[in-house]
């Protein structure tokens, strides 16, 4: 039976403790440096990497720690509460799973053991298409089996770390939609090396924050037959079965944002003197950071509801779309709250507030926007109608 603990274990507190440790060498000046560049947290993603932290999920056998899901995300949370941004690196953690569930033995011991290691670096994940958006069942992208290879042809867009991965995982089309009973299917899974691939065009996209992300181009890419992840035509599937790790994980990174923008308004509010007294003192400040606490509150409980039933290997698609919903609204909230009380100072550089704003903001929109987690819900948890 899953059940939630409310502290955290000694483990846990060590692991958490390590993570902050690494950030502190990391501080506010090193990402707002890259920020402003736009360029890869490299140097820290290396270390972290070194450490063994991006392998906590990656089962010992493969060369990782084979922790769990909640450990996944308290590394995460670590990153984003010291200031950092977690999204630099967070998708390893979440991509691996599909090729750990569905990836034939011999995938697994070629790939997991060096992605463990970081000698290779599988950060990218190529799903969403300019003309398909959302509804992921109409990507375009096609791969056609021939002989002992695939050929790809199409076009993804805000694909991010391509340019920082030596793989990435593609879902891509196999067979057309008019040939396959359901929309779901027909749609594949492939691990591709995308170093040196013929054919293969990555143009940045300057995004609201520093995210490394790209509109992708591929004109008759040939990958071999091998890099096909389980049966073709699951891939769909596949991947859904990988959302519940990806939602409990991107709460955890919000999670982290929501406290650093709570403890930075609570200390700028407590000493900030306008009219005589602190400006914490003022209903109209106070009262949003400590309503921004609340429902950060609530989100960890969401989130770790979810964790402990994943870690159980319970269904826990409600509980993990649920916890990226709250997780991500909280963060917002907080952020509001932070940048109101600084006032002007808010949207200075120098204060890292601004930057984090920008950041925990693409969590109402991405990986999935908090729309279509509602509509999960309706649809799912409380037997509506679908709604789209
Ligand atoms: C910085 C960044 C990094 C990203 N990285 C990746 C990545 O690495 N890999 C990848 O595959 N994708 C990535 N994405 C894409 C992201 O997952 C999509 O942007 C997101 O899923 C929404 O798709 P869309 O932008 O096409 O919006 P659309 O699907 O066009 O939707 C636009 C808006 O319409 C609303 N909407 C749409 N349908 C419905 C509905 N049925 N009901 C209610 N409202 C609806 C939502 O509010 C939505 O935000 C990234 C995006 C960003 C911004």
């Amino acid at each position: 039976m899953a059940s939630i603990e409310l502290s955290l274990t000694e483990e846990q507190r060590a692991l958490r403790a390590g993570v902050l440790e690494i950030c502190k060498r990391y501080p506010g000046e090193y990402w707002r440096d890259l920020d402003t560049r736009r360029e890869y947290p490299d140097k820290f993603v290396t270390e972290l990497t070194e450490a063994g932290y991006l392998a906590a999920l990656i089962p010992q056998e493969y060369g990782g720690a084979g922790l769990g899901i909640r450990e996944g995300g308290l590394i995460l949370e670590t990153i984003n509460y010291s200031g950092g941004n977690a999204g630099a690196c967070h998708a390893q953690m979440y991509i691996m799973g599909t090729v750990l569930r569905h990836g034939s033995e011999a995938q697994k011991r070629e790939y997991l053991p060096k992605i463990a290691t970081g000698a290779l670096r599988l950060q990218a994940f190529g799903v969403t298409e300019p003309n398909s958006g959302s509804d992921t069942t109409k990507l375009q992208t096609t791969a056609v089996r021939t002989g002992d290879r695939y050929v790809v042809n199409g076009q993804k867009i805000f694909i991010s770390r391509v340019l920082q991965s030596d793989l990435m995982l593609l879902l891509a089309r196999t067979t057309s939609v008019d040939r396959v009973k359901r929309k779901t299917d027909g749609l594949s899974v492939f691990l591709i090396d995308i170093r040196d691939l013929k054919g293969f065009e990555v143009r940045p996209l300057r995004m609201m924050m520093n995210h490394s992300t790209n509109a992708l181009f591929f004109d008759n890419v040939e990958i071999p037959a091998e890099s096909l992840i389980g049966e073709e035509g699951k891939g769909f599937h596949y991947i859904l079965d990988g959302m519940n790790a990806e939602r409990i994980l991107v709460a955890s990174d919000s999670l982290g944002d929501a406290r650093w923008f709570i403890d930075k308004a609570v200390a700028y509010s407590n000493q900030r003197v306008v009219f005589g007294h602190p400006i914490g003192a003022n209903q109209g400040v106070q009262f949003p950071i400590a309503r921004a606490h609340v429902s950060t509150d609530a989100a960890q409980l969401m989130r770790d509801k979810a964790a402990a039933l994943f870690d159980a290997g319970q269904p826990c698609g409600g509980e993990a779309n649920m916890a990226k919903y709250l997780g991500a609204e909280a963060a917002w909230e907080a952020g509001n709250a932070c940048i109101d009380c600084h006032g002007g100072y808010g949207y200075a550089e120098e204060y890292d507030v601004e930057r984090k704003f920008r950041e925990c903001r693409l969590y109402k929109t991405a990986p999935v926007n908090n729309n279509l987690v509602l509509a999960y819900v309706g649809e799912h948890v409380l037997g509506m109608p679908r709604s789209y």
